[in-house]
């Protein structure tokens, strides 16, 4: 074990991205390094039970575990060299679908889990633990001060998302904000009639308070056009809405169904604004983890080819030291690269080259294959795979590359992997 903080300068050696651990790895850290509190069990003692859930883990401390998840997960070592990471962790912790490893975001996780101690607020539950948090706050909206609790704090900090992933369907009102939660279809009023909420001096009504005070608003004097407009539009739409009996019902507006800390994590809107026309594909094939994991790598062009060491200034030269000197890129290594283009012929597969990343995944391209005997994805992930194994090998191990034993290992692959 060396010591913890001493960083292993990069050397080319060190570079190379040995997927063989990395599958075991993403489980050990998706499954255990990423569980900053203890399994849920149930308990009847609710301050207990509150505290459990509510620990609101500070960034620092989250960022130091990351540090520790992310050295694991690339080098399996406690620390390693920002260059040996070879996609950033944010994007690691990107849903699988949407182009990540799906390995959870710690900071939007423990927030979750602080929403659901507020969800738990909300709800109809009597609970004199609410009694004793809510003791000196006259809403829910009432702002944290140095003197409030820890726990107001945390219902500060995260009401606003809260109730931006969540609507409300009203009975009696008394936990509904009229002016902040979506509980009418335009969404919040605040946003919806935001002239008129700009007039009101009682911003945190309950919809409750609203109906027994027969609409009265509390607004300033003068209202602006805009503002008067929106508040006749308001009053017919009030006009029209009848309270019930019974506490209000929350639902999470992604999913329809009641808050977990779970779905919350999961909530849309916090998807990559650019969806990963690969990650969907890769993880749905019946591929081995390990060949996932390196198509992983291969469409986001972040194997550690010479060229990519090069960029990040971890090699003084990007040549490939297998054939003439060309720029070692991906297109290189397994297409032009003598051997890799050698292979390709031997196969008859030589206008895969050709192929845009995309189309690998629409059906095979090759009249002659037989896509029933083997998948045209299946086998050129494959078949890529292998000439990384064996181009690793060549450059590190001095092994010269064979096309025809990268041929034998291609067809026992499949039956390796069924065992
Ligand atoms: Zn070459």
């Amino acid at each position: 074990m060396q010591d913890e903080n001493s960083v292993q300068v990069p050397t080319p050696k060190t570079q190379i991205t040995s997927l063989k651990f990395e599958r075991y790895r993403l489980t050990l850290v998706t499954a255990i390094l990423s569980t900053p509190r203890p399994p849920h069990t149930h308990t009847t003692h609710p301050p207990l039970h509150v505290s459990s859930e509510s620990l609101n883990i500070p960034k620092t401390a989250i960022k130091a575990i990351d540090r520790r998840r992310r050295a694991f997960f690339w080098t399996g070592d406690e620390v390693c060299h920002g260059s040996r990471c070879l996609v950033a962790w944010e994007n690691v912790s990107i849903s699988k679908n949407d182009g990540g490893l799906g390995v959870k975001n710690l900071e939007l996780q423990n927030r979750c889990i602080l929403m659901k101690f507020i969800n738990k607020l909300f709800s109809n539950e009597p609970a004199p633990w609410k009694q004793w948090i809510l003791r000196d706050a006259a809403s829910f909206d009432t702002p944290s001060n140095s003197s409030t609790s820890y726990l107001w704090r945390i219902v500060n900090d995260e009401l606003t998302t809260y109730r931006s992933i969540t609507y409300v369907k009203v009975r009696d009102g008394a936990s509904t904000s009229f002016w902040f939660d979506h509980w009418l279809p335009a969404g919040p009023l605040y946003v919806s009639h935001s002239a008129l909420f700009s007039h009101t001096t009682r911003p945190n009504v309950s919809v409750q308070d609203v109906f027994q005070a027969r609409f009265d608003l509390r607004l300033r004097s003068r209202l602006t056009n805009a503002a008067a407009t929106q508040l006749a539009d308001l009053l017919l739409c009030l006009q029209e809405t009848n309270l019930g009996d019974g506490a209000d019902e929350r639902r999470l507006k992604h999913t329809g169904k009641v808050f977990t800390a779970r779905d919350a994590y999961a909530t849309p809107d916090r998807r990559s604004d650019t969806p990963d026309v690969h990650g969907r594909h890769i993880w749905g094939t019946r591929l081995p983890n390990k060949v996932k994991i390196f198509a992983w790598l291969y469409f986001k062009d972040r194997l550690s080819t010479r060229g990519n060491l090069f960029a990040k200034h971890v090699l003084d030269d990007d040549a490939c030291q297998r054939c003439s000197g060309c720029v070692e890129d991906r297109q290189h290594v397994f297409f032009d690269c003598t051997s890799s283009a050698e292979l390709w012929q031997m196969l008859q597969m030589s206008s895969v080259a050709e192929l845009a990343d995309a189309n690998v995944w629409t059906g095979c391209p090759l009249p002659h294959l037989d896509a029933k005997l083997c998948p045209f994805v299946f086998l050129s992930l494959t078949i890529l795979s292998r000439i990384w194994d064996a181009r690793n090998a060549e450059v590190f191990g001095s092994e010269p590359s064979s096309s025809r034993r990268i041929i034998t290992r291609v067809c026992d692959d499949p039956v390796i992997w069924q065992k």
